[in-house]
């Protein structure tokens, strides 16, 4: 049976966007492998379904990455642009 909401990991590379396309439980363990890629981000897939990450994922997602808590400077345009390109990319559904 698919997970229900994952996350994973996603970044660019020489102007190509590539994902680690594990199926994480958790923010935490998604940004785990951000790390070691510079201008990560991660990406929630809900019942196959990619999407950016709402407000309380995004929290996580920066508290977790840099280590403290803001509701400011989202990625908007550019997890807009990851998502588009990965939803073809990725080519998978749950
Ligand atoms: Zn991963």
């Amino acid at each position: 049976m698919a997970t229900a909401l994952y996350y994973f990991a996603a970044w660019t590379d020489s102007h190509c966007l590539l994902g680690c396309l594990h199926q994480h439980e958790t923010i935490i363990s998604a940004v785990a492998c951000c790390t070691t890629v510079a201008g990560s981000y991660v990406v929630a897939v809900e019942s196959g379904q990619l999407r950016e990450l709402d407000e309380g994922e995004e929290a996580e997602f920066q508290y977790a990455m840099y280590g403290w808590d803001t509701r400011r400077g989202r990625y908007l345009p550019a997890v807009t642009a990851v998502l588009a390109f990965v939803w073809r990319f990725a080519g998978y559904r749950s």
